[in-house]
């Protein structure tokens, strides 16, 4: 199988072109038309002599995304489903700065995306794990994903992602070399451009991962999907805390900080009866102290086929409230996402059910 051009770094190229005698202008040529005006053939590259082009089509792949399902309106959160050349099929969601709900169109926009096709990590409440884990992106489909999106919107806004979130499916420390190939082009001032500081990861946990990111010379944001104070509550709802209990993933976690310097996020989805009490905000508020963390509430997104909900708004503002008591510097998430099928997993899910519905019939 031929790689994709997109998972190759400029150093990558620039070997290539160097090992087949033509000049590093070229590989600048290249980049430039592959993320400046993100073309989708290799015909398109007209100042490319006639000769490269043919050994660039006859040694990578030029692959796009093909969009499957498309929800929401331009002017809110949009929701992309793409299908890959194999047919899997990933989500994208473009949410914008300042949502349309305040009347004013925003230019400035937070690109949501997957990292693998399904979610080896069957959290309980995630409808991305819920069908397993199939396989990894390669570093070409995750930055296809901005690529794509910016392609959709029309040439003419010129960049349309100015922040990405890695909160789509898949956990993406367990794709980590992937991962970080894809996030570099992406932030490459001859790639997506994007600041480091502009990237935030959302990982479930695992320990060595975070250990070895913060090694990375990189500042990309992190953020941890807590979900649960105590490894009693957390292990009934995340699976991955057998593995990597609270006291491993703190201790990873002050590594993290103490090398980067950098605030992390807790993510915390409140989830009726089994996150939510005032208890767990001890807990919570200690662990947040601890490692100099924020913390993020977002009420809980229903998912199709899974019973737990959201707590009430009361019951959320009184959460919120009893861990800015607790001198914690904390969000709690208002605005109404779900009505999308906001939580990344869930369009793939409804569109693999109705395919295999109609495959059935
Ligand atoms: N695997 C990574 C990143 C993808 S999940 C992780 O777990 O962090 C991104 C975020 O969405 C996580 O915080 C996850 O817990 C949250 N999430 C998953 N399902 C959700 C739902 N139904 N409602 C709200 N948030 C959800
Ligand atoms: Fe995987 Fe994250 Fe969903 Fe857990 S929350 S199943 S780690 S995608």
């Amino acid at each position: 199988m031929l790689p994709d051009v997109k998972s190759l770094s400029r150093e990558d190229l620039e070997a290539r072109f160097k090992s087949w005698g033509e000049p590093v202008y070229r590989v600048t040529q290249l980049l430039e038309w592959l993320y400046g005006h993100r073309v989708t053939d290799w015909d398109a590259m007209r100042n490319l002599p006639r000769s490269l082009r043919e050994k660039l089509r006859a040694q990578f792949t030029l692959e796009t995304l093909e969009l499957a399902r498309k929800q929401g309106s331009p002017d809110s959160t949009q929701k992309y489903l793409w299908r890959l050349a194999d047919h899997s099929l990933i989500e994208s969601v473009l949410i914008p700065a300042n949502p349309a709900l305040y009347g004013e169109a925003s230019d400035r926009h937070t690109l949501c995306i997957s990292t693998q096709v399904g979610c080896a990590y069957g959290c309980k409440f995630c409808a991305s794990g819920l069908e397993g884990w199939k396989r990894n992106l390669q570093p070409h489909e995750i930055i296809e994903q901005v690529l794509s999106v910016e392609r959709e919107r029309g040439a003419e806004e010129g960049r349309a992602v100015d922040n990405i979130v890695v909160m789509g499916m898949g956990e993406p420390l367990a794709n980590y070399d992937h991962l970080l190939k894809g996030l570099k082009i992406l932030n490459a001032p001859w790639g997506g451009g994007i600041g480091a500081r502009k990237i935030t990861i959302s990982t479930s946990g695992l320990a060595p991962q975070i250990r070895r990111l913060a090694d990375e010379p990189l500042q990309f944001r992190l953020a941890l999907s807590l979900h649960g104070a105590t490894d009693e509550v957390r292990g009934k709802i995340m699976p991955v805390n057998k593995k990597y209990p609270l006291r491993e993933l703190v201790a990873a976690c002050e590594e993290y900080q103490a090398k980067k310097g950098r605030m992390m996020t807790l993510e915390y989805i409140l989830i009726a009866g089994v996150n939510d009490s005032i208890e767990q905000t001890r807990p919570l508020a200690a662990l947040a102290k601890k490692i100099f963390a924020k913390v993020n509430l977002i009420p809980y997104n229903t998912v199709e086929g899974l019973s737990w909900e959201r707590p009430s708004e009361e019951v959320c503002e009184q959460f919120l409230e009893a861990l800015e008591n607790q001198n914690v510097t904390a969000t709690l998430r208002r605005e109404k996402g779900h009505d999308i099928d906001a939580a990344c997993g869930q369009l793939r899910l409804k569109t693999e059910k109705e395919l295999a519905g109609r495959a059935d019939g």
